[in-house]
């Protein structure tokens, strides 16, 4: 069962104890400070967060570890306006 297109949404918990939901059909997104490998999650309030993968698993904001965070906010905010504007046109 997959096709292009749909969300994959799913819970994941951070190491701070909160929970996001993540579409897990989006996998590509690469952070524009550092060029990791993250995620986008929605946090219960409706923000989203940039969320990255530890090596043991877990998940964390990407706030915390992104070397550029002074710029991300700002960098981060285009992707977020992208995928507002995926939500919007679906
Ligand atoms: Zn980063």
């Amino acid at each position: 069962m997959s096709a292009c297109g749909t969300f994959q949404l799913k819970y994941l918990d951070l190491i701070s104890g909160a929970r996001v939901i993540v579409d897990d059909s989006r996998t590509n997104i690469r952070c524009r400070g550092c060029d990791k490998k993250i995620m986008f999650g929605v946090t219960k309030n409706g923000k989203f967060i940039p969320i990255i993968q530890l090596p043991d698993g877990r998940w964390q904001a990407h706030f915390v570890d992104c070397i550029k965070a002074s710029q991300f906010r700002h960098q981060c905010q285009k992707e977020i306006d992208k995928n507002q504007n995926d939500l919007n046109n679906l």
